[in-house]
């Protein structure tokens, strides 16, 4: 058995079965995809819309794909056909794109709201005021091809652990309060590598891993 195949059987038997394991498979190949594929994993998740569209077409069709970086309103044309669950989503003007490119496939897109729980300038993600808005306006109808089904965030990259709990469990409150009102609610999308144990101890659902399943990435 190898490393990857290892890695993912590794991380599953450590985490709860209700959570989705989502393995993070940018600057990796398509063979090492197929590798996973072959293990029984079925969510990856990308975070360019190139990447992700060229790695599509070759692998398997029942593949869930995850696109979990930012994403520019221009390029939702490209993944609106197959892709599972938009997590990066942090302003209005995607989330009417998404809409609108949904409606054009004649089909409902799922995406999450990305709020900002890092005490970092460069992370993404939305306020809770814009948050309240943008759920007001989707409970009156207002995106009617989009289901959102939960929130995504990332905490400061940081080695102390009780600021990263802090800011997880902030969103885990955020979550579960949405959550009595919107009943399709069910990922709270939080964890990576370096912090999914400590995510899903404070509510998270839903874990992206890269590193921890495909090794370290080479940006070069
Ligand atoms: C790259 C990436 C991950 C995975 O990071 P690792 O530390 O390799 O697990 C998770 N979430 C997002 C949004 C990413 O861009």
């Amino acid at each position: 058995m190898n490393n990857i195949c290892q890695n993912i059987q590794k991380i599953k038997e450590s985490i709860p079965e209700y959570v989705t394991l989502v393995a993070v498979s940018k600057t990796k190949p398509v063979s090492d995809i197929q590798t996973a594929y072959d293990c029984g994993q079925r969510h990856f998740g990308e975070n360019k819309v190139q990447e992700l569209t060229e790695k599509q077409s070759q692998l398997p069709k029942d593949i869930k794909w995850h696109m979990i970086g930012h994403l520019q309103r221009n390029k939702v044309k490209y993944i609106a056909g197959f892709v599972y669950l938009i997590h990066g989503v942090d302003n209005l003007k995607l989330l009417k794109e998404i809409d609108k490119q949904a409606r054009k496939h004649d089909k409902e897109l799922n995406i999450l709201l990305q709020i900002k729980i890092a005490r970092e300038e460069t992370k993404f993600g939305m306020n809770d005021a814009l948050l309240a808005e943008i759920m007001q306006s989707y409970e009156q109808g207002n995106f009617p091809n989009v289901k959102i089904l939960g929130l995504m965030g990332m905490a400061t990259n940081t080695s102390d652990k009780q600021q990263v709990a802090n800011e997880f469990t902030t969103l885990h409150r955020l979550y579960e309060t949405y959550r009595t009102q919107f009943p399709e609610f069910q990922y709270l999308s939080m964890g990576m590598s370096g912090d999914y144990p400590i995510a899903i101890e404070n509510g998270s659902n839903l874990i992206r891993v890269g590193s921890a399943i495909f090794g370290a990435r080479d940006y070069k």
